[in-house]
């Protein structure tokens, strides 16, 4: 495991569908998500991100997700580690603008936007998703969502436990 100076382990945390709740946002302009492919949803979420105004801002909290990554904060050494949506620019200022919209300045300078998650070093990722590195994550991948790790309380039993 690698530690930094502080002896602490790092945690990355993504933010839609993990803390920020993405799917929820965009069955507001679109109902019928669930029943499209892949590819449609891509299509789609360019479209309707890009045109919505602060679509990112706006998206809910998870569940669980503010108190226990306040909680995790005080033993990992914890950092956002998001992939911002490349065709609409105003999705980086915004996933900035929300960590401080709930977090205050607990999380100043810990927002990391990338597509190649695995290129950062550290203990655990706890992502939704394998896109954009997580699956490759060199530490241990907490899939969010899966059977394992249905919700925020489950992760939180495997990392303070
Ligand atoms: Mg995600």
């Amino acid at each position: 495991m690698i530690t930094n100076t502080e002896n602490k382990k790092i945690l990355y945390i993504d933010m839609d569908g993990v803390v920020a709740n993405f799917e929820k946002g965009i069955k507001q302009y679109l109902p019928e998500w669930d029943s499209l492919t892949d590819e449609q949803k891509g299509e789609k979420t360019d479209e309707i991100c890009g045109n919505a105004t602060n679509f990112f801002l706006d998206l809910h909290p998870i569940e669980g997700a503010i108190d226990t990554i306040h909680k995790l904060s005080s033993i990992f050494e914890t950092y956002f580690l998001s992939a911002a949506m490349w065709n609409v620019p105003q999705s980086y200022t915004e996933k900035r603008l929300w960590i401080e919209k709930h977090f205050g300045n607990s999380f100043r300078k810990r927002l990391i936007l990338t597509h190649r998650k695995d290129l950062n070093i550290g203990d655990y990722l706890i992502d939704d998703r394998t896109a954009h590195g997580a699956g490759k994550f060199s530490g241990k991948h907490i899939h969010f969502g899966s059977e394992e790790f249905p919700d925020w309380s489950s992760v939180e039993k495997f990392l303070i436990n």
